[in-house]
């Protein structure tokens, strides 16, 4: 940056960028201004209102505040809206320039227009930084289009594309004198086991699986009970980690493993492309679906307690409740299940995984629910998974759905994914929801790669 145009002070307004290597806008704070003010502003009504969000939200500040006063520096905590108590910071502090990450909800694109409001009127330069995906939503186009609706093209334009370089974290972070650094939110209380939230432990997860899951992944990614994937998808989400370090890594590592990996990091970078171009994911059909939805409160909260008397659906559920987490095979079969067998949309159940998910992430989410309602950006909008098959060849012993429905914990083997072809019915376990659908093993036609 031209010197005369560098600010003396600059406020860095931390979102869902929570670490300090590779993160841009700290770096370009630290790297242009005098005086840095890390800022984070809990809004009560956004992370804050999902408990398991919460939890781990704030242990990422703990270790963040830790991580800048190590430096010197320290993590500022205002709770209200994050405009106002940004803007009412960088008047205090004196600062004159603002940095954040770009994000693509309508949210926060609604918080970067106000912020580019209030910085224009205190004539205060804002710059923001893209840091939240690999490849920034908007960067690659097809021909005549704004965004990617297709994954395999846009899988192509990501890997030829030049990604940017990474940036270390700073070495000192200079702080000015008198600004109150404001008490961290207490973390409540959940019922899910989580793992630890910030930047550190997220670092210790990734090496573990970079040195000894990362390798299997490609052929143990959909092993239901063998539970391969990384789970660093919170990690991901509250940007504890770098996605782009983790693609480079993942990808100098290299192998079928390494390839599979990278893959899967990209399908987040094109939901967030996605959600970019077309802000009304969470709430609206991005293109229509043949077929009517129903209203049924009743199957809805069966689904919800896990109670659909299919297991490796009520197994799915319960893993949810318990852990805040959900392997993704079987994230695509409780979806499946309510948007094809009950016919109920989408946005019922995506609430509901948003309501629970330590990952929580609107656009991963509803372009998720999206892709298996047959709404989204699947090439083949009429697929319908078959669940017993599906729980047969990625649960074949059963054990996944015996480790979450204890009911079931007594029938040996496969026989586990079809208790109503028992003779004698599992106690305590109801009989599925519209009657022994014996179609939904038969119905299956070859089942194309899924997300
Ligand atoms: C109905 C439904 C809802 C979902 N909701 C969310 C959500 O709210 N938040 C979320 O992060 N993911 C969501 N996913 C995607 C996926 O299920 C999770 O990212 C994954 O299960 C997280 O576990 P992991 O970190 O062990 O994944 P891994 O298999 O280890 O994958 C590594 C990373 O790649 C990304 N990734 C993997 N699969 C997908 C995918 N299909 N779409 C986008 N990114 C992906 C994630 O960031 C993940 O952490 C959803 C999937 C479905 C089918």
């Amino acid at each position: 940056m031209n010197d005369a145009l560098a600010p003396r002070t600059a406020v860095v307004l931390f979102t869902r960028d929570l670490r300090v290597s590779d993160n841009p806008a700290l770096d370009l704070a630290c790297g242009s201004a005098e005086r840095v003010v890390p800022l984070f502003v809990v809004h009560d009504g956004l992370g804050f209102a999902v408990p398991n969000r919460a939890r781990f939200l704030s242990e990422c500040l703990a270790d963040l505040r830790d991580s800048l006063r190590g430096r010197g520096g320290d993590l500022i905590v205002r709770h209200g809206d994050p405009v106002a108590e940004a803007l009412r910071v960088a008047d205090e502090a004196g600062a004159d320039g603002l940095v954040l990450a770009r994000d693509v909800s309508a949210y926060a694109r609604r918080r970067q227009d106000r912020l580019a409001e209030g910085c224009r009127s205190r004539r205060m330069a804002l710059r923001m930084a893209d840091s939240v995906t690999v490849v920034p939503p908007g960067a690659l186009a097809p021909a005549g289009g704004d965004h990617f609706k297709v994954f395999t093209p846009y899988w192509r334009a990501w890997t030829g594309h030049d990604w940017r370089s990474q940036v270390a974290a700073p070495d000192r972070v200079s702080l000015p004198a008198g600004i109150d650094a404001g008490p961290l939110p207490e973390p409540p209380k959940t019922s899910a086991c989580l793992p630890a939230g910030g930047e550190t432990a997220a670092r210790r997860r990734m090496e573990q699986w970079l040195r000894a899951g990362l390798g299997d992944y490609a052929s143990r990614h959909d092993d239901l009970p063998g539970d391969a994937t990384s789970r660093l998808s919170a990690d991901l989400h509250f940007g504890c980690l770098s996605a782009l370090e983790l693609a480079v890594r993942a990808g100098q590592a290299g192998g079928e493993g390494g390839d599979a990996y990278v893959r899967q990091l990209c399908w987040r970078d094109f939901h967030a492309q996605v959600a970019s171009a077309y802000p009304d994911l969470p709430r609206r059909d991005y293109r229509p679906r043949r077929g009517a939805w129903r209203d049924d409160p009743e199957a809805l909260d069966a689904w919800k307690a896990g109670q659909t008397g299919y297991p490796i659906v009520d197994a799915g559920m319960r893993q949810l409740a318990a852990e805040g987490f959900m392997h993704n095979r079987a994230r695509l079969l409780v979806a499946s299940m309510l948007t094809r067998q009950l016919s109920i949309h989408w946005t019922f159940g995506a609430r509901h995984f948003f309501d629970l998910l330590a990952d929580g992430d609107i656009a991963n989410n509803a372009g998720n629910w999206q892709w298996v309602a047959g709404t989204g950006n699947d090439t083949r909008p009429n697929r319908r998974f078959s669940l017993l098959r599906q729980a047969h060849r990625f649960d074949p012993d059963g054990d996944y759905v015996r480790r979450y429905v204890p009911e079931l914990a007594g029938i040996p083997g496969s026989d586990v994914h079809a208790p109503w072809m028992l003779h004698r019915q599992p106690r305590g376990y109801p009989p599925p929801l519209d009657g022994a659908d014996a179609s939904l093993g038969v119905r299956a036609r070859a089942e194309a790669p899924s997300p």
